[in-house]
This record gives C-alpha cells, structure tokens and sequence, in this order.
C-alpha cells in the first residue's frame, strides 16, 4: 500500500521495447520463433474482448471507468492463478488462511491511517474542470515531450502503433511533439521521471508552473493537487450512525484477528495469515484497463517476526535467485538502472533491509515467473523515502514491464510494529506476542499505579486517554512526570494537544525491580501484497503472438497449469465420433483435466486456432483411426507438433503434461510423432 503517493509506476512509455521472445520448450530441442512481429495491442484487446476473457461492467448502461466483469476464459485463468497462488504460499509455507468481511467500521481506518493518509492527488483543468491525476499528468506530458525530441533528432522509437490513447496524448500536446529539446532539459525530465513517485503535492504543482504543463486534452492550465482520498465511504445500519468503509486493502481484516491467530497457532512466531479477497479504491481517473480499476482481487499475506530476529530459516533455499534490482538511491539520482545479484548478495549487503524480506522478494519471483511472466520483464524497485507508507521502513515492488511501461504488480513491505501497535493503543486490547526466557533478567524501572477511582470520577470517559499517555511514555518522561508530581502537579498532553493536569492522588510512579522470565513484544509484520487484475493482465500480453507463418492467427502461450482449458478434443465429424468424445472427455474429467470440446464443422486447424487464442496447450483429435485403431493424436499448441497413440496411454501423458510431472520433450519419448499419415491407413 502507498500514501499520498501515485501506485502504478509506467516509466518511458516511448522508450518502449517490444521484448522479441524466443521460447524454448523445456528440454526440448524445438525452438518456438514468437517474434514474427512487434507487440500489437489493439489485437490483443480485440481477441481477449471477442473471447470474453473480461469487459466493461454494466456496458448496456453505458458503462462504469474502472469496472470490469470477468467471462468464462478470465474467470477460469484467476481461479487458476488463485489456485498455484495458495499452493505457493498458503500450502507451501502453511500460513493460515483468513475471509474477513470487506464493509469495515470508520474507527479501524481512522487509525490505520488511512482516511487522513490514503490519498492521490489531484488536480482540476482552470476551464472545464476534469479532475486528471497529478503525476500521471506530469508523467505523460514530460514523456510525450521527451517522445518529441527523439522525433525531432530522428531517434523516434514510434510510439507504440497498438495504444489510441498514447497516440492521442502525443498529438494533443500541441507545439511539443517533434519539437527538440535542449540536453539539459532532457536530463531533467529524465530526472524527474526516474523520481517521480518521491514528489509531494506541493511539488507536483510546482513541476506544473515550471514546465508549463496544460491539460493535454485541452491545453487549459490546471489547479494546484489537491489530496483525494480512495476509500469509498458508506454507512451500516439504517441510522447511518455507523460511517464504515469498503476496505482498499485486505491488511486491516488479518491485524483484527492477530490475537486468535496467534493462540490458533499455539502462541508461537513466526507464523503468517494468508487472504484473497476484494478491494475497493476510487481512482481518480482509471483509464488504464484492468491495470488501474476501482474494485479488484488482491491476494495478501501477513508474516509476523520478531522485531528482533528478521532471520528466515528457509533462506537458504532462495539465497541463489537472481533479481534485477532497482535500490532508492540509483531512482534518487536520476537513474534507473537495474543491478542483477542474489537475494543473498542483496540481504548481505544491506540492499534489501532482512532475510525475510528477502525471502518473499525471492518468493514473489518465482511464483510469478512460474505462472508465466517473462523474467525479462520483471524488476524488483526499491520505494523510495517519500512514497514508502507511514509504517513502513524498507518496500520493494515487483514492477511487470508491459504495453504502458513498468508496472508495480506486488508490493512486499516491511510494515514494521505500526498497525498492531495504532490497534493496540486505540482499542486497549494487547496485540503482542511473548517469549519465554530461557534466563530471567532483572530489570529495574518506573512502574505507573493509576488510581481509577479518582481519576474516573474528575475525568470521566477522558480516562482512558489518560492511561495512554502515560503508558506510552518512556522512562525519562516518567522520571520528569514523577519529578513534577512530587512538586504537586503535573500537566500530560495528548498527541492532539489536549492538556491534563495531574496531581500525586491520582498516580504513583515508583521505581522497581523486576525479575522477567517472559519477554513481550509487538510483532513485526512482512507484507507480500498482490494485485491478480495486473498480474493477470501482464501475464496475457507476455503470452500473446502470432506464428510467422500464419499471422492472421493469434496465440495465448500460457503455461498449461493456468491455461483455463487445459486440453481441447477435436472429433473429426460430428455424430460417429459421439462415443469416443464422451469416452475421452469421462476419462480425462477423472485424471482431473479440465478439457472442452469443439464438434462444430470447422476444419481442423480452424479449431485448433480458434482455442490457440484461448490458450488451450493440448489438443487431442479423433479420427477415422480412433475408430479403427483406437489411437488419437495429441497437439502441442506452441510448436504445432503432434504425437500418437493409443487413446489410454495419449490420455495418461496428457494427464502428466497438464500437472507439470513431464514435459513435452518427455512426452515425444513416450508417443511416436504423428506424420499425418496414420489417421488415413
Ligand atoms: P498497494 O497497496 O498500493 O501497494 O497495492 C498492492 C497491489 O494491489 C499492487 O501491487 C497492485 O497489484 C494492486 N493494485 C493497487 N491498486 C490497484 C488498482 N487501482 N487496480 C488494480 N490493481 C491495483
């Protein structure tokens, strides 16, 4: 989560490099060229519309910015991810898994922070009064800008022909497309780019006056930021006495429960509570597709440590992962450079602030590129001082590279003691967790006695306030606070200002010695927090590209235990091939493959297009030879091979196939290669 900061980063938008892919099938000798042309996203969107793997909400009623409605292939793909994300996580480390409720009472977001700190700003156009989001404007007038000098030195990358509305941005800022900048103003706009997310309100308006930047729809100056804050407020009950919130985040739900997570899981630390639900934030102005919406899923985890042992005993196992890595201090001057080392290598030389956010940073890695994101085109960016949270002392984004730039996908924060110690407070109720020493210590110090009585009667509810201030004093302002009492009388002040007067009848502090044998302490929380709308997003354009030789067509290459269909059966014609159909469909539902049927009278090869768009990795065909012969042929969709073989045993390798036990070259040693000509003996 970020404060008053801008959450999705898109860097050098015309620095736009269409990443040429060259996959090879694991162990496989067979190449798969998918670069036959640059990135097109126009057709990506086109083919993810027409298939229905998600679409504007509401679209009858015209439509909601920030809405979307997942259909049949979209929905499966998440529950897919879902489902490797829980293994990944939830099983794999055994957190302990939460659904809290999303409609949450004001009191908790008061003093999370969020209703005064969890804001974007904004600014308004001086003429008609769009609102426009401050950075991304800044952003996108200084990159188109930058665009323009490219053109006019003739280094233009063109800007990406697939994406409208960069198109109409680039042409809208008038006089500065093509024009040529000076190298010094280049360095700067570079520089503020590179830094963007550190600017504060104040300094985005600056940034406005002193570059000049207009509304680019309509070249009107625009107003100072203004703070917005995301939550979209509402009220429980039919009073409306009971303001609430749809919750941004999924955080708050876990740090309710910490004290029964703890005893559920026998009072001992580390441990982690796991949740995917829905969130809710009223972007200012989403226009970025499923990268920036309103309502989306997040999957998060909270990892509780002790503040003083941020070890992880299963470094060892990731301390090797590669990251290419983008620290604060490279951003601050400018750059944006990445280095590449181990976490190992990072956590030792303090890049990374401990073991345990290392281990998630790593973490994050795999299971990212394991569902299919091209490594490529993943960076780990290190926040820096202005745009980290309140609560936070290191975070690190996982940032996508796609169609707009970097993007942050999952953000993985140290969220320090901060929300179980705001909760503590305010409530009254203990959120720590305790250790048994295996020698006592002695320990001598102030020890505050509060006469309730007295104290309830002259303050009444102030009471409790009381307490805090005192309980939240360190031993030097005990001290003083006993000096002064001794005197007679003694004024505390609140953190809103509000005065106190103490006198000796109402407290006694005195010093005492304390033998400990069990240590208390608030629990540290490492926070890995995941946004499945942008992963998911990412993921298909990383996926997307048409065979060289055949380009008209599309393909979705994604890994086959994410893919919605996993296998697709073929039959050649309709009615004969009944049998076989729900033969094979029953046996493949029983080794647990998803599988789908296309019996319509399209050729072959049309079908088996047609689900290349969808994603589907195996194809199987029945044939003239399945009835004769009882085989069938099976079809990788990256490389188009087909193998054969008896309907059983293609079946059993299909099965492995799609639970990841082989590969495909695995399976070219089980089943002979299919030549075409079989079918027809
Ligand atoms: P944050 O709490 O801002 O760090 O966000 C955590 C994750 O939620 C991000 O890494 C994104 O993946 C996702 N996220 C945040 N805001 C949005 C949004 N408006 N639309 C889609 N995903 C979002």
């Amino acid at each position: 989560m970020r404060f008053l900061a801008s959450r999705v980063r898109s860097h050098l938008v015309f620095n736009h490099c269409f990443y040429r892919l060259h996959f090879r099938m694991a162990s496989s000798s067979t190449t798969v060229k998918k670069d036959a042309f640059p990135f097109d996203k126009q057709r990506l969107e086109g083919t993810l519309l027409n298939r229905f793997f998600y679409a504007p909400a509401f679209e009858i009623y015209g439509g909601v910015a920030g809405l979307y409605d997942y259909g049949p292939p979209g929905a499966s793909l998440q529950a897919n991810i879902i489902n490797e994300w829980r293994k990944h996580f939830i099983i794999e480390e055994h957190m302990l898994e939460l659904d809290t409720t999303i409609m949450t009472p004001a009191p908790v977001f008061e003093t999370s922070g969020h209703v005064a700190r969890f804001m974007d700003w904004m600014v308004k156009d001086s003429q008609t009064g769009d609102v426009l989001r401050a950075d991304h404007l800044v952003k996108n007038v200084l990159e188109a800008r930058l665009a323009g000098d490219k053109e006019a030195r003739g280094l233009a990358v063109q800007p990406p022909v697939d994406d409208k509305d960069k198109k109409k941005k680039v042409k809208k800022v008038k006089g500065k497309v093509g024009v040529k900048l000076e190298d010094e103003v280049v360095a700067e706009y570079e520089n503020i780019l590179a830094q963007l997310d550190n600017y504060t309100g104040l300094e985005l308006g600056e940034l406005c006056r002193k570059y000049k930047i207009t509304n680019p729809d309509t070249d009107n100056e625009v107003s100072e930021p203004q703070p917005f804050n995301l939550m979209f407020a509402s009220s429980i009950g039919p009073t409306g006495q009971h303001p609430g919130y749809l919750r941004p985040e999924t955080a708050q739900g876990h740090f309710m429960n910490f004290s029964r997570l703890l005893s559920f899981n026998n009072g001992k630390l580390p441990f982690a509570s796991a949740q995917i639900g829905r969130s809710f934030r009223n972007e200012i102005s989403p226009r970025a597709g499923l990268l920036r919406v309103r309502e989306f899923t997040m999957a998060e985890i909270e990892h509780y440590v002790d503040p003083e042992d941020k070890t992880h005993e299963r470094f060892h196992e990731v301390r090797d992962v590669e990251l290419d890595l983008l620290p604060r201090d490279v951003q601050s001057s400018g750059n944006t450079k990445v280095t590449r080392m181990t976490v190992g290598e990072a956590v030792k030389k303090g890049i990374i602030a401990n073991e345990t956010l290392g281990y998630f940073v790593a973490r994050i890695y795999l299971f990212l590129t394991k569902i299919g994101i091209n490594p490529a085109r993943l960076r780990f960016r290190q926040h820096m001082k202005n745009e980290m949270a309140h609560y936070a002392c290191d975070c690190w984004d996982a940032e996508i590279h796609n169609s707009t730039g970097w993007t942050e996908c999952v953000g993985c924060a140290d969220r320090s003691a901060y929300d179980l110690t705001v909760h503590s407070k305010k409530t009254g109720i203990p959120l720590i967790a305790s250790q048994q020493l295996e020698e006592p210590i002695v320990i001598e110090k102030e020890v505050v006695q509060f006469n309730k009585r007295t104290l309830g009667k002259m303050f009444g509810k102030e009471l409790p306030v009381i307490q805090n201030i005192v309980n939240d004093m360190d031993e030097v302002s005990l001290q003083k606070l006993k000096g002064e009492l001794a005197q007679g009388v003694a004024t505390i002040v609140s953190s809103e200002g509000r005065e106190f007067k103490l006198t000796p009848d109402l407290l006694t502090i005195e010093r005492q010695t304390i033998k400990q044998s069990i240590r208390e302490y608030t629990p540290n929380v490492i926070e890995p927090s995941f946004g499945l709308g942008r992963i998911l997003y990412c993921l298909l354009e990383h996926s997307f590209w048409s065979r060289e030789q055949d380009v008209e067509r599309v393909v979705l290459s994604l890994p086959p235990i994410i893919a919605p269909t996993k296998v697709l059966i073929v039959p050649l014609s309709t009615k004969r091939f009944d049998h076989l159909v729900r033969d094979v469909s029953s046996k493949l539902r029983k080794s647990g493959v998803f599988s789908s049927v296309d019996d319509s009278n399209q050729s072959i090869g049309r079908r088996y297009a047609r689900n290349d768009a969808l994603g589907t990795p195996y194809g199987v065909t029945l044939d003239f030879a399945s009835l004769q012969k009882g085989t069938m042929t099976l079809r990788e969709r990256d490389t188009t091979e087909q193998l054969i073989g008896p309907i059983d045993e293609v079946i059993a390798v299909v099965t492995e196939l799609v639970q990841g036990t082989i590969d495909w070259a695995e399976a070219r040693q089980r089943l002979p290669a299919y030549d075409g000509v079989q079918a027809l003996d």
